[in-house]
């Protein structure tokens, strides 16, 4: 086995280790995936103490994961950038409806944004954006009940290939300061 070879097993040992305890900080290690910085509410008007952790609800009679968090808000209300960055694809998808995705200005992450009532004017593939920038507004498009307007917020780890379709699901949660009750 090469070095290379060496290398890669290294990596699929300390991935194993994160999978451990839920909600417990993973310990820096070496070779081991880049953490996600602290993100900014992507709700304005929300406080971390109203986040619920909905990362592991099972959807669609547990056939898939939710692997995001649901923040509840009134129709309109303004949804911010979590980070800097770009905004890499609007998207328009069935279950999202009117979608944004942005990725981190490392590209080693993106930030998933759904259920959009509308973009903010303006709002182009490419643009650079600043943590706070108004992207959208809360709606309820896509599959989400129109009695219950909210931002689908999820956070992927992007492969080496940067597809912004495609990436590992991190729960949000505590990046975003939420706290386990
Ligand atoms: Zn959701």
């Amino acid at each position: 086995m090469g070095r290379l070879g060496v290398a890669l097993l290294c990596l699929a040992v300390t991935c194993g280790a994160f999978s451990a305890p839920a909600g417990s900080a993973p310990a820096a290690v070496a070779g081991a995936p880049a953490e996600p910085p602290a993100l900014l509410l992507p709700v304005q008007g929300i406080a971390a103490s109203d986040l619920r952790d909905t990362f592991g609800d099972g959807r669609d009679s547990n056939q898939r994961g939710h692997e995001a968090i649901d923040i509840l808000a009134p129709r309109g209300t303004p949804v911010l950038a979590v980070d800097d960055g770009r905004i890499v694809k609007l998207f328009l998808s069935q279950p999202g409806g009117m979608t944004i995705y942005q990725f981190d200005p490392t590209g080693r992450f993106a930030y998933y944004y759904a259920h959009l009532d509308r973009y903010a004017d303006g709002l182009a593939e490419g643009q650079a954006v600043r943590r706070g920038s108004v992207i959208g507004y809360v709606g309820s498009t896509g599959n989400a009940s129109p009695d219950a307007p909210h931002l689908h917020f999820a956070l992927f780890r992007l492969g080496p290939e940067k597809q912004w379709w495609k990436g590992e699901p991190v729960n949000p949660f505590r990046y975003l300061g939420g706290k386990q009750p």
